[in-house]
């Protein structure tokens, strides 16, 4: 498999540093807020390269943190009259909600910032006793000019980015371009107690920290947006790199952005959708399947339209599937013909095109068509007259094939998540005798192009076309 290093801004060859076994540390949200779809691009996106990667039979371990820790944070927990702690409680919940809607599978690990205090505590020390970090007012700075290769990943140089820095530069640090390991506590903000005072970490610190407390010194990968990449990746590898003088990251991966209007989308810019908002007008999957649609480094343009025909595509994946599986029930058990065995070969050339496109830099777009390569065979090919076998071998293609992006999750003749979730909340109304309720949660899943009948047997919920 290639892979599109970003420091070395060029596709190499993935070779992991033990035989058989992959590291992977992936930056995950800030629990401030619901996340929005072009957070989940990079959630979704590099799922599918840790289910590729196991579907190649590595043993892949998978970090993705939670920041609870940070300026807006602190900011949203005072407007909401919470505990910064209770905040992030709470969005940590709701991340694994929509994560589970959009077949996001849960990581190895999912490390929190503030359960690592004492570990980023002995980083920062131990940067400090190597005369590459310094404290000053109760705040410990990471001093760039003792790390050389500073600016390495972003293909930046120190003197740069000094000349460009801003010009309001906190008279506590030595260079403009040093950046904050830990901070002195202001008032009314969480802190813990360390041997520069009270404080809390600074953003960058926690990634170094928690990828080394899981994965060790040496990654085989690291992955978030590609906004990322400087400052937030190219601090992580300064810190690191720094404290255990080992090299930090052997492949860096940056997915490209999801824009709306050719902007990024972004809380900042308020031009967002959060994944919660787009479920209840959307099936998850087709969402998923939206993502995919491009390769990750490419930039993606959100648009009703694009969705929609997501939607439209996945509709032709189900229904070749559930066609399959009812000339299967029907098919009988004899020997291939010439006819059996040359659709075979199409879905074998379907799979083939399918790895090469993964094989190519995690190429979705790629391996989504040879998906289609198979559908448009099975459509074509197939009659009541193929092979019961001919017919289970491209099921079974199509099956191990969406796996790994995550695609055709639902049970045959089955209702999708959202469905299913409104379906069980209003069995819960009814219980309970709330009819606004169990009225409105009606509505919405008639909305979502199904219908609700309440039988004797129970409420019965069938697709309305
Ligand atoms: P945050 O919660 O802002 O720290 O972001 C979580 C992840 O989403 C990071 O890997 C970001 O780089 C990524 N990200 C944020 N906005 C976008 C976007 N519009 N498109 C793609 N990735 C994004
Ligand atoms: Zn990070």
């Amino acid at each position: 498999m290639r892979i599109y290093n970003s420091q070395s801004r060029k596709k190499e060859e993935f070779v992991p540093i033990r035989p058989g076994e992959v590291s992977i540390y992936s930056c995950g949200p800030t629990v401030y807020d619901y996340f929005h779809i072009g957070n989940a691009r990079p959630f979704i996106v590099f799922d599918v390269l840790r289910r590729y990667l196991e579907y190649k039979g590595y043993k892949v371990t998978f970090v993705q943190n939670f920041t609870d820790i940070d300026d807006k944070m602190i900011r949203r927990a005072n407007e909401e009259g919470v505990t910064v702690k209770e905040l992030g409680d709470r969005f940590i919940e709701e991340y694994y909600k929509d994560a589970k809607a959009l077949g996001i599978r849960p990581a190895t690990v999912h490390p929190r910032a503030t359960e690592h205090i004492p570990q980023i505590i002995a980083m920062v020390q131990k940067l400090i006793d190597k005369g590459i970090a310094y404290e000053s007012n109760g705040t410990v700075y990471y001093h760039t000019a003792a790390f050389p290769e500073y600016g390495k990943l972003s293909g930046q140089n120190l003197e740069d980015l000094e000349d460009g820095a801003r010009v309001d530069v906190d008279d506590e640090k030595k260079s403009p371009a040093d950046f904050a390991l830990w901070k002195a506590a202001k008032p009314g903000e969480p802190s813990w107690e360390s041997p520069w005072g009270l404080g809390r970490p600074g953003w960058h610190i926690e990634c170094s920290v928690m990828s080394t407390e899981y994965l060790g010194d040496t990654l085989d990968i690291h992955s978030g947006g590609h906004d990322l990449i400087f400052p937030h990746h190219e601090n992580e590898i300064a810190q690191s790199e720094g404290a255990t003088g080992h090299p930090f990251v052997h492949y860096w991966m940056h997915n490209g952005f999801l824009n709306i209007d050719n902007e990024k989308m972004s809380k900042s810019r308020g031009n967002f959708f959060t994944v919660r908002d787009i479920l209840s007008q959307f099936e998850a999957e087709d969402v998923r399947m939206f993502t995919l649609s491009a390769q990750y480094r490419s930039p993606l343009n959100f648009s009703r339209d694009s969705v929609e025909q997501a939607h439209a595509s996945l509709v032709r994946l189900y229904t070749a599937r559930d066609n399959l599986l009812f000339i299967k029930d029907n098919a009988k058990e004899k020997e291939l013909s010439e006819a059996d065995r040359a659709f075979m070969q199409k879905v074998d050339e379907g799979k083939r095109r399918f790895e090469e496109g993964m094989d190519d830099d995690l190429n979705t777009a790629e391996a989504v068509a040879a998906l289609f390569d198979i559908v448009y065979a099975a459509n074509t090919m197939v009659s009541g007259e193929t092979a019961a076998r001919a017919v289970t071998y491209a099921l079974d293609a199509l099956k191990q094939l969406s796996d790994i992006l995550g695609l055709l999750a639902r049970q045959p003749g089955g209702l999708p998540e959202d469905v299913q979730r409104l379906a069980a909340d209003r069995v819960q109304a009814r219980k309970d005798k709330n009819w606004k309720l169990s009225d409105e949660l009606r509505a919405s899943i008639t909305s979502l192009g199904y219908t609700v009948e309440d039988t004797p047997g129970g409420q019965k919920i069938t697709r309305a076309i």
